[in-house]
C-alpha cells in the first residue's frame, strides 16, 4: 500500500513537473461561454428574411427592421453581433459558416440541452445516459471537475448559469464546483453591493418562465465574480435565446441574441484590462444545440429536426491564430471544446473517452 502511494506521488510529482516546464502556450484562465439554442444561422447571416417580419413572430410589424435588417447578410450578422464580427473576427475565430463546409455538430444525437451542454463540458457523447433534460447528476466529469480537482485551479472554477439544470450537469455535489444558476442568489459572508443590488432585483423580477431566470442575472453574478474572486476557470450559460424561441417571439429572440453580444463583449474587456487575466486568458463562445429553419420548426430542436445538430463555436485568446471566419472544409464538434481546453492551458485531458482538440484553435 505505502509503495503503491509512493508510486503514484513520483508518477503525479513528475508529470505535474514535466508540464511545468514545457508549457507552450501563453493561456492561464479560461472563460467559456454558452448560447442556448442560438443558430449559426443568425450567427452567420443575421436576422432571417423568413422571420424578421413575421406579423405571428414579432409583436410590431416592421419594429426590427431597422435596428437588424440591410439586404446584404454580411451587414446584417453585424448588425445583430457588433462584438463578434469586430473584435472577434479579426483577433480569434468563428467556426460553423455552412456555406464554406465549415460545419460544427453535436455528436450526440438528442439535440437538446443537456446531452449538448454535457457533451461540451466533459468531451463526449453519452446518449444511453444523458437523454433527458431532467435534473439528474451528471454521472460523467466535466472539464471543470477535473481542473477543480487540481492544486492549481482548486476553488478557482466557477459556473454561472440561466437554466436551473445546470448544478446537475455540472454536478455540483460531487465536483465542489459553485454553480449559481436558475434563481440561486449571490451567497457569503462578503457580498458585494452590486451582489446584493442584483440578488434584490432578481427576487423581484422573476422574468416570464418556471426554470430559466433572465440572462441579466447570470451575467452580473458571473462578472462581479471575475472582477473579485479572479477565478482562473469560468463556465457562463444564458439562457434566453432558447426560450424566446420555443415561445415564438423573434424579435426577443433577435433582442437578447444583441444583448449577450454586449455581454461577451463586456466580459472580454474587462478580461483585457484587468493584468490577471490579460493577455493570459482564452474565451471561448458556443451552444447545446441548433433549430429548425422552416417558419414553425426555427422554434423547435430535438431528434425529429435534423438541423438542431447543427451548431458553432468561436475562440479569442494569446494561442488562437487570428484566422477570423473560418473558411476551410471541415468538420468540428462541441465535444471537442473539453479537450481544446485543456491543451490551451498546456494541460493533457485525462479522460480518454473525449473527443479530440481542435488543432486550429492551438498555435
Ligand atoms: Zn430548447
Amino acid at each position: 500500500m505505502i509503495k503503491h502511494t509512493l508510486l503514484i506521488a513520483l508518477v503525479f510529482g513528475f508529470s505535474f513537473g514535466l508540464s511545468a516546464q514545457t508549457k507552450s502556450t501563453k493561456t492561464e484562465n479560461i472563460v467559456l461561454i454558452t448560447l442556448d439554442g442560438l443558430r449559426w444561422q443568425e450567427l452567420f447571416k443575421g436576422a432571417d428574411s423568413l422571420l424578421v417580419n413575421d406579423t405571428e413572430m414579432i409583436k410590431t410589424p416592421g419594429s426590427l427592421m431597422q435596428e437588424f435588417w440591410d439586404a446584404n447578410p454580411l451587414k446584417r450578422r453585424e448588425m445583430l453581433f457588433p462584438f463578434l464580427w469586430s473584435t472577434v473576427a479579426q483577433k480569434g475565430q468563428l467556426y460553423g459558416n455552412r456555406a464554406y463546409g465549415n460545419n460544427v455538430d453535436n455528436s450526440n444525437k438528442m439535440w437538446f440541452s443537456y446531452p449538448g451542454y454535457n457533451e461540451a463540458l466533459s468531451g463526449f457523447a453519452d446518449d444511453a445516459r444523458i437523454n433527458s433534460n431532467d435534473k439528474v447528476n451528471n454521472p460523467n466529469v466535466t472539464f471543470l471537475e477535473y481542473l477543480n480537482q487540481m492544486p492549481a485551479y482548486k476553488d478557482k472554477v466557477f459556473a454561472f448559469g440561466s437554466w436551473d439544470v445546470f448544478p446537475y450537469i455540472v454536478n455540483e455535489e460531487r465536483s465542489g464546483v459553485p454553480v449559481n444558476a436558475g434563481f440561486d442568489l449571490a451567497e457569503g459572508p462578503n457580498l458585494t453591493p452590486v451582489e446584493q443590488t442584483v440578488n434584490r432585483l432578481q427576487q423581484e423580477i422573476r422574468g416570464p418562465w418556471g426554470g430559466v431566470r433572465l440572462d441579466p442575472f447570470t451575467h452580473h453574478f458571473a462578472l462581479e465574480t471575475i472582477k473579485t474572486k479572479k477565478p482562473r476557470v469560468v463556465y457562463i450559460a444564458y439562457g434566453e435565446t432558447d426560450d424566446w424561441a420555443h415561445d415564438g417571439e423573434y424579435d426577443q429572440y433577435l433582442w437578447s441574441a444583441k444583448q449577450t453580444d454586449k455581454y461577451i463583449q463586456e466580459v472580454w474587456e474587462t478580461l483585457q484590462s484587468d493584468p490577471f487575466y490579460k493577455d493570459k486568458t482564452t474565451l471561448i463562445v458556443s451552444v447545446d444545440h441548433g433549430r429548425g429553419t422552416s417558419r414553425t420548426s426555427w422554434k423547435s430542436h430535438g431528434e425529429k429536426l435534423p438541423e438542431a445538430s447543427q451548431i458553432w463555436m468561436i475562440a479569442i485568446g494569446p494561442d488562437t491564430p487570428a484566422s477570423g471566419e473560418m473558411k476551410v472544409k471541415g468538420q468540428w464538434h462541441s465535444s471537442m471544446i473539453a479537450r481544446t481546453v485543456y491543451q490551451l492551458l498546456g494541460l493533457s485531458y485525462p479522460d480518454s473517452k473525449a473527443a479530440p482538440a481542435i488543432k486550429e484553435m492551438l498555435k
